[in-house]
């Protein structure tokens, strides 16, 4: 059944998934519903170009799988700004060579099968949508990290923008004039700039500056501290880390009112690696309900009272189903 002319049955078909990041890139192989059943990943320095990768993925799916004709689809998220036109890379960090390289006609090039190139946050976004079992509905997954990124799926599709910069939360100003914090885009006033975890560090350590070093928790008595430690701090009772934390939220409900206002989506998800605990820590319960009351206090009754802000459910796998689950759609309409 080798090279069957017709795509295989939706419960017998199977899908690649790869999420490239800038440290990391994660294959998975799925099934129809984007559900991985074998995953593994490989340092992105081991496999630079996108040829390599591809390979990589093919391998890895094993003999079986690509002679049997269950193949019927393969989707690769990428970072940076994608140009949906030309499914180029214009920007992007920690992948040099990429930049203007023809990915999706590499992908098909390398793979023989319908092929797909998606964002990342884009991908990770339509995995959380499909998780949640939203059909017509928008929602956003905002990642908080480092940079703070967003992934748009609106009304059930994946949304990039005319220039692949949708849902570029991080650089929408929150403040203005000279006095407003300096972002790492070089503009001012970006909600990066406060809120991204370096910030956030930033403005935590000028804040316990300010205290008795005696009376620091023992956790923030060290060089380096992580937003992690700050919610640890917050946890133990420290009030000085809870209003860093909560300034945090402020700053992101604010964003999230315009993003609200904007384009309105029914859910809005927090995902990434700085959600001070997340849903399984008071801290990180305070966190998303700062937020909740900010974007209310900020938009129009109708947008904030209808937004359901939660935390994201699938972490760092998302990436890896939302390519699984482009490419079935690719491969349906092949
Ligand atoms: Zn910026």
């Amino acid at each position: 059944m080798a090279n069957t002319p017709h795509p295989p049955p939706e419960s017998f078909a199977r899908y690649v998934g790869i999420d490239v990041g800038g440290t990391n890139i994660k294959f998975g192989l799925c099934a129809s519903d984007g559900s991985i059943l074998r995953k593994s990943s490989a340092p992105t320095d081991l496999l630079r170009q996108p040829e390599q990768i591809i390979r990589h993925a093919l391998e890895f799916c094993g003999q079986e799988v690509k002679t049997s004709g269950q193949l019927a689809g393969i989707g690769m998220a990428v970072p940076g700004v994608l140009d949906t036109s030309t499914w180029c890379l214009r920007e992007v960090v920690n992948l040099p060579g990429w930049v203007d390289r023809p990915l999706l006609e590499i992908l098909r090039n390398e793979s023989h099968l319908p092929s797909v190139i998606i964002n990342d946050a884009n991908a990770a976004a339509l995995a959380e949508h499909a998780n949640r079992q939203l059909s017509t509905e928008s929602l956003a997954l905002l990642t908080l990290g480092t940079g703070i990124g967003c992934g748009l799926t609106i009304r059930g599709k994946a949304f990039g923008g005319d220039h692949g910069c949708a849902g570029e939360l991080g650089h929408l100003a929150i403040q203005f004039g000279d006095t407003a914090a300096e972002c790492t885009c070089g503009r001012r006033g970006h909600l990066e700039a406060y809120a991204g975890a370096p910030a956030v560090i930033s403005r935590a350590k000028s804040e316990f500056a300010k205290c008795e070093w005696k009376s620091l928790p023992g956790n923030l008595q060290k060089e380096t501290i992580s937003p992690l430690d700050v919610a640890n701090a917050a946890e133990d009772g420290f009030s000085v880390a809870e209003q860093v934390i909560r300034d945090t939220g402020k700053y992101i409900g604010q964003a999230l009112g315009i993003l609200g206002q904007v384009v309105d989506p029914a859910v809005v998800l927090l995902g990434g690696a700085m959600t001070f605990g997340g849903a399984n820590s008071r801290i990180g319960i305070d966190f998303l309900e700062t937020i909740r009351e900010t974007v209310q206090e900020t938009t129009l009754q109708q947008v904030g009272s209808g937004m359901t802000i939660d935390f994201a459910s699938l972490g760092n796998e998302a990436g890896v189903t939302g390519a699984a689950l482009v490419a079935r759609k690719a491969g349906n309409q092949s």
